[in-house]
């Protein structure tokens, strides 16, 4: 049996509505049984496997154990077809005439944590080579292997990454921000509702957000710091370095210069060998030069290098908030990503993942130009009203944002930024918000300071509208 099957709907919506009564103890159904009314999930004791909810145009990729269907009740009107992964009818999202109940043949808390914990992706694909191939390449071929070969190796790697299925879609996918969507409007049809008002995303009524962060890789990088900060002073915005504890000295001075300027400074990783997580002796034997830095920086924020994460351990470190997953990350090392556009928890920590695609993967990995791909991911989420998490390195190095060429992409980045509508924030900030607005009961939480309502609306089609607060 597990747990509320609506826990985290209720969580990332805050719906202002009476959630409609569940059919069985513990709000799962049992196959077998029928709804009395409200919502229903069912909780088959099968493995999780990749199905597509149909959701009009959307088609959403969902990683669960799902009950299968073989022929819809003649009580029973379709809400959505669910395929399995060679596009079959296998299941169906149905809504009973007699009693309107809706039942889910899934359980939409595991559905969500799937993509959180990236369990969609096979054991095989967690780590872009085996492990023992991994440390090899972090003690001894990245020193002693020739650029060009190691540049070719990651480029080959890449794009035989971004085309496995196993991967979420690149460079942006809104999977779990869809499946939150659509089990909004399960609620809302279960409810009898064709509107609902929901505390808002962001504060202030801002229709979306910007948060600016960098990844200082050496002590290049860090003597570029001044002029990114400088970039972003005069057009108004404010970022968070991540500086690396043990690989340069970081002046007490540049530190107070920055987050005296209303700059934030974050902790990435203890040295950039990537191997943090590798065991947990070396973890532990880790932990505690990672807690200086965060005291002497005055640090709250975590990135992992390489994005190297392990949910369990993450949590340990002394941190309110971590950046180290993204929204999709075929490319990376350890590839995968979370599907979101949002903030999420992972384990007492706010994640921000990271959702405009790396400098280093654009300009290096996938040889791009220009700020085309960053700039269409931010209008995708600025339509999703979802959080732009951006990051660029300040090192003068190849595809990286300290490069001439690339650093006009990211101007053009800052431009649009600061021309936007959206609440830009320190990531501190948004996730002191964002656990601050997961934490609040709806009724609280449209109370809390800078809180305003947003609404969701049914359409006769069955589309959902998500409409901000008015500015
Ligand atoms: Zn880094």
């Amino acid at each position: 049996m597990t747990g509320d099957p609506l826990e985290h709907v209720i969580a990332f919506w805050k719906p202002m509505m009476e959630v409609p009564a569940v059919g069985a103890p513990g709000n799962v159904l049992e196959p077998a049984q029928t709804p009395g009314h409200g919502f229903g999930a069912m909780a088959p004791a099968s493995e999780p496997r990749r199905y597509t909810i149909v959701d009009g145009p959307d088609r959403i990729r969902i990683f669960a154990a799902v009950e299968p269907i073989g022929a819809v009740p003649p009580s029973a009107t379709v809400v959505a077809e669910v395929l399995d992964d060679t596009g079959t009818p296998y299941s169906y999202v149905l809504r009973h005439s007699d009693n309107g109940a809706v039942v889910v043949p899934f359980d939409p808390t595991r559905a969500i944590e799937a993509f959180w914990h990236e369990d969609y992706l096979p054991r095989s694909r967690r780590s872009a080579l085996p492990k023992p191939l991994l440390s090899f390449y972090y003690t001894v071929a990245k020193r002693f292997m020739p650029a060009v070969v190691r540049q070719w190796l990651r480029r080959r790697l890449a794009h035989r990454a971004l085309a496995s299925p196993d991967m979420l879609t690149w460079p942006m996918d809104q999977d779990l921000d869809l499946l939150q969507r659509f089990l909004l409007k399960a609620l809302m049809l279960a409810a009898g509702r064709t509107e609902v008002e929901f505390v808002w995303f962001w504060p202030d009524r801002h229709p979306w957000a910007v948060t600016l962060t960098h990844d200082v890789e050496t002590g290049n990088g860090l003597a570029r710091v001044p002029h990114v900060a400088e970039l972003e002073r005069k057009r108004g915005l404010r970022s968070s370095f991540n500086m690396v504890p043990r690989d340069y000295e970081v002046p007490d001075a540049l530190v107070q210069d920055l987050t005296g300027d209303g700059f934030e400074i974050g902790v990435h990783g203890y040295t950039h060998d990537g191997l943090l997580f590798s065991s947990r002796a070396v973890f532990d034997e880790r932990t505690g030069t990672i807690e200086a830095a965060a005291r002497r920086w005055g640090a709250v924020g975590f990135r992992s290098p390489a994005t190297y994460r392990n949910p369990d351990w993450l949590p340990l470190l002394p941190f309110e908030y971590d950046s180290s997953y993204s929204n999709t990350a075929p490319c990376e090392p350890q590839p995968g990503g979370c599907g979101s556009f949002f903030p999420f928890a992972v384990g007492r920590m706010t994640e921000l993942p990271i959702t405009l695609p790396q400098d280093h993967t654009l300009f290096e990995l996938l040889q791009e130009s220009g700020p085309g791909t960053w700039l269409s991911v931010l209008s995708a989420i600025k339509a999703s009203h979802g959080m732009a998490c951006v990051l660029a390195h300040p090192d003068p190095a190849e595809g990286y944002m300290g490069m001439p060429e690339n650093q006009l992409a990211y101007e053009a980045v800052l431009d649009e930024v600061a021309a936007s509508d959206a609440w830009k924030a320190l990531p501190r900030d948004v996730a002191r918000w964002w656990r601050a607005r997961a934490e609040a009961s709806p009724e609280a939480g449209a109370l809390m300071e800078r809180a305003s309502l947003g609404t969701a609306r049914l359409d006769a089609a069955g589309r959902l509208e998500i409409v901000p607060p008015p500015a």
